[in-house]
């Protein structure tokens, strides 16, 4: 079966156009669809017409199969796709808007160490259809409507890795920013990628003001290698071309990701290396602790030594801050909760 969630507002245009339907209820339709709502309860078209639609397409995109609500407020969601997969997204409040975070790939075939979503390996990407029947979901769950959306900021920093499901998050960030539904500003999204250099150079082709931020975690190219395997196919000096390129054709500046994990890349002589790499470019360094995932054994750094970190870098003139940890308490790091959802279930 197909996700309705898939079509543009033009391309359900035609598709009501070729069920003979008038041209208006393809305007009701996606309003409904961006509003969160399932097929079914859509009130405001006949239900032959939902029959119709029905016949080929999932009533129901996405279901929210669990939420946990985490001390500091932030809420993790379980959603269950139509073929029974599960993926994670969290919602955190901020006082300058919600954000919500979102994964692109049920689990993921990158394999860095430090992260929970690869531990089974890829199983499938999401549609775009899928990416944004969570966004509609989230939204109307806090609250929001399209007018008054509760979800104001997007990250695409869940489970997977969007360049290795590329058109489809494409596709997504051009039906989220639609102002035909949920009108999400694109300057308001950051897509994170573990650093693809090909779709980076591709990506700045794109014309799409999103935030791109790239994970680095560790400035020697040799140890990166051990946590990233993705840095075996593409150094620092690839991923940093690919930036310069980036900033060249977009005049956006970029961000590093940079996650401490104790003893392996917090030291003074990691700081100093990234000083090294980065000093003068338009980027900034966004310093998390990292959370830590049972199954890989590594540490986190202390709060202290994150902004002893982060100090050290200033001072060698980088921009960078420590980025808050949000909902520990309710595995919040990228695919704990699906993997710890999937152990209970077996
Ligand atoms: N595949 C994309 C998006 C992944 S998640 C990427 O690699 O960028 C977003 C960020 O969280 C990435 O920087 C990722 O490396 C980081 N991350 C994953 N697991 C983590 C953990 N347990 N603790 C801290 N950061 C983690």
């Amino acid at each position: 079966m197909k996700i309705l969630q898939d079509l543009s507002y033009n391309e359900l245009c035609a598709l009501m156009e070729s069920l003979g339907e008038k041209p208006f209820r393809a305007s009701q339709i996606y309003t409904a669809l961006a509003s969160g709502l399932d097929i079914s309860e859509i009130s405001n078209i006949s239900n032959a017409l939902k029959e119709k639609l029905l016949l080929e397409y999932e009533n129901c995109a996405v279901k929210v199969e669990q939420k946990l609500v985490s001390v500091d407020g932030t809420e993790k969601y379980l959603f269950l796709l139509s073929d029974g997969n599960i993926v994670e997204g969290v919602y955190m409040k901020n006082n300058y808007g919600n954000t919500q975070c979102l994964s692109t790939q049920v689990g993921c075939r990158m394999g860095c160490k430090f992260c929970a979503s690869g531990i089974g390996g890829l199983v499938r990407n999401l549609t775009s259809g899928e990416m944004l029947a969570t966004v509609a979901k989230v939204n109307r769950i806090n609250g929001g409507t399209i007018k008054n959306r509760a979800v104001t900021n997007i990250v695409l920093m869940g489970s997977g890795e969007p360049f290795d499901n590329y058109e489809n998050t494409i596709k997504f960030l051009k039906l989220v920013s639609s102002d035909k539904g949920l009108n999400v500003s694109l300057r308001n999204i950051s897509l994170s990628t573990c650093g693809l250099v090909p779709q980076i150079y591709k990506f700045s082709e794109e014309g799409l003001p999103v935030n791109l931020t790239i994970s680095l975690h560790q400035p020697f190219d040799e140890k990166r290698k051990e946590l990233m395997p993705i840095a075996k196919a593409y150094s620092l000096q690839e991923i940093l071309k690919a930036c310069a390129y980036y900033f060249e054709k977009t005049g956006r500046r970029y961000i590093f990701e940079y996650s401490l994990v104790k003893g392996e890349n917090d030291t003074k002589e990691c700081a100093n290396e990234l000083i090294k790499l980065l000093k003068g470019k338009p980027c900034h360094v966004n310093v998390i602790r990292l959370n830590e995932v049972k199954e890989s054994g590594l540490k986190s750094t202390t709060e202290k030594e994150a902004y002893s970190f982060v100090g050290l870098l200033e001072k060698g003139g980088l921009s960078a801050t420590v980025r808050r940890l949000n909902g520990a308490d309710i595995d919040g790091a990228c695919g704990q909760l699906r993997r710890n959802y999937i152990e209970l279930k077996k």
